[in-house]
């Protein structure tokens, strides 16, 4: 049961084609099969084999490169749809995304030809790493570091942490310290395309030196597996540093924040999509459970739930497609992606929270798709920056926009 909403009539004739094939797909392929690979945590490689087909890998790639060449905005209602279905299949895609913008920004040519056109398709999928075990908000902390050798190769070693699609991706965007003394330590810093077997633990021949430990066992967001990343003495050539070593060294953390801004709309339009199916399931359950003579839906306190879980949701998708348009606009939008991702997430737990307590006991009952979307929705408060941080990102932008 899809609701309708008015922000669908502002889209363009390609935007409402593709949002109305994904819907159908996620209605037809995701939502029927979630239950099943969330119980058994696998990955869901045939879902993911459709998405191919399908072009859901190369959405923002150029046409030149295989991909679809759609905006951002158009990007943000896929993912809004997927995650409609389920957060872990947006989460399959998100990286890989993160991924296809860095090259498509700050990648030299050989980069863009070499990568671009495979990660299209989806036959390589890309992982995006910053977090460590001691680090995540606070990235300039990270301890992970590359040295060069006299063969101009660099030596890669650190202990990388949550890495999501870490086994499955054949090419990670991992964030290393270059130069330890550097002052602040965020201009000590290089993003590497460090590339890898997919689905092998341990790797051998050119990718020795990186391994991946068992996956990290979650409360939810299952699926798609999150994973630590060792690197020790991982050797990469100078041409995987991101745009060339002579523009990306000591470039990595500017390159990374800016990937952050358009992970932030991605997590945003997850959690508009996880709160809008909240919002489904409670419109149905509550026209179909009955207490005191009626439907519960036809209490007012359970309207006034309905009406407040509706509202958070149109408010989120806006500001969500607000942040994405002005990123497509080439506006900076460090201060409304910050806005979307804090609302989005939090409207995705409310929305959640809301319709579980109108399933009564059976919200906490397996048999109910909305005990899955519980585990899952608290994911998008911590992922791409907290809450806290996105408040952080979100008081300094105002403060510098409104200085007197
Ligand atoms: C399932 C999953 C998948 C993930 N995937 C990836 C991935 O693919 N790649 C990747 O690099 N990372 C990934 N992450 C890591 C994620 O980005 C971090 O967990 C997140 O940034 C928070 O970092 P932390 O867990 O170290 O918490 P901490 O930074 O230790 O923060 C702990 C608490 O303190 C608060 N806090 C921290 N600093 C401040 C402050 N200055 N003021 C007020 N409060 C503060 C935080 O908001 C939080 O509540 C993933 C995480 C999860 C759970």
């Amino acid at each position: 049961m899809a609701v309708e909403t008015a922000a669908y009539t502002e889209q363009t004739d390609i935007q409402r084609d593709i949002t109305e094939m994904v819907r159908q797909f996620a209605d037809e392929q995701i939502l029927p099969n979630a239950e099943h690979y969330d119980h058994e945590d696998s990955f869901p490689e045939p879902i993911v084999e459709q998405m191919k087909e399908l072009g859901l890998f190369g959405v923002t790639i150029p046409e030149e490169y295989g991909g679809m060449g759609l905006d951002l905005t158009t990007y943000a209602m896929i993912v809004e749809e997927l995650s409609r279905g389920w957060i872990s299949i947006s989460g399959v895609v998100n990286t890989h995304f993160i991924g296809s913008y860095l090259l498509m920004k700050f990648g030299s040519d050989e980069q863009k030809d070499y990568f671009l056109p495979k990660m299209a398709t989806g036959e390589i999928r890309a992982a995006f790493s910053l977090s460590e075990p001691e680090v995540g908000s606070d990235v300039q902390g990270i301890k992970s570091s590359a040295k060069q050798g006299e063969d101009g190769k660099w030596e890669l070693n650190g202990q990388k942490m949550w890495v999501t699609n870490g086994l499955g991706s054949s090419v990670v965007f991992v964030l290393m310290k270059t130069d330890p003394k550097a002052d602040p330590p965020y201009k000590g810093m290089t993003c590497f395309i460090t590339e890898k077997e997919p689905w092998v633990e341990v790797n051998e021949g050119d990718y020795s030196g990186l391994t991946v430990p068992p996956k990290i066992k979650k409360m939810g967001y299952k699926g798609v597996e999150s994973t630590e990343l060792v690197y020790d003495g991982y050797r990469c050539p100078p041409e995987r540093v991101l745009g060339g070593e002579e523009a990306g060294v000591g470039q990595g953390f500017v390159q990374m924040m800016d990937a952050l801004e358009v992970g932030r709309v991605n997590v945003a339009a997850r959690g508009v999509g996880i709160a809008q199916r909240a919002l489904e399931l409670a419109l149905r359950y509550s026209q179909e459970r009955k207490t005191f003579g009626k439907p519960i839906a036809q209490h007012q306190a359970i309207q006034f739930k309905l009406a407040d879980m509706a509202t958070k949701v149109e408010a989120a998708r806006l500001v969500t497609r607000k942040a994405a348009r002005l990123k497509d606009a080439g506006e900076r939008s460090d201060l409304e992606a910050g806005m979307a991702k804090l609302l989005a997430s939090e409207t995705g737990k409310e929305c959640v929270e809301e319709c579980f307590r109108i399933h009564g006991g059976y919200g906490y009952s397996k048999e109910y798709e909305i005990e899955r979307l519980y585990r899952d929705a608290p994911l998008l408060l911590i992922g791409e920056g907290t809450s806290e941080i996105q408040r952080m990102v979100i008081g300094k932008k105002l403060l510098q926009r409104h200085k007197i």
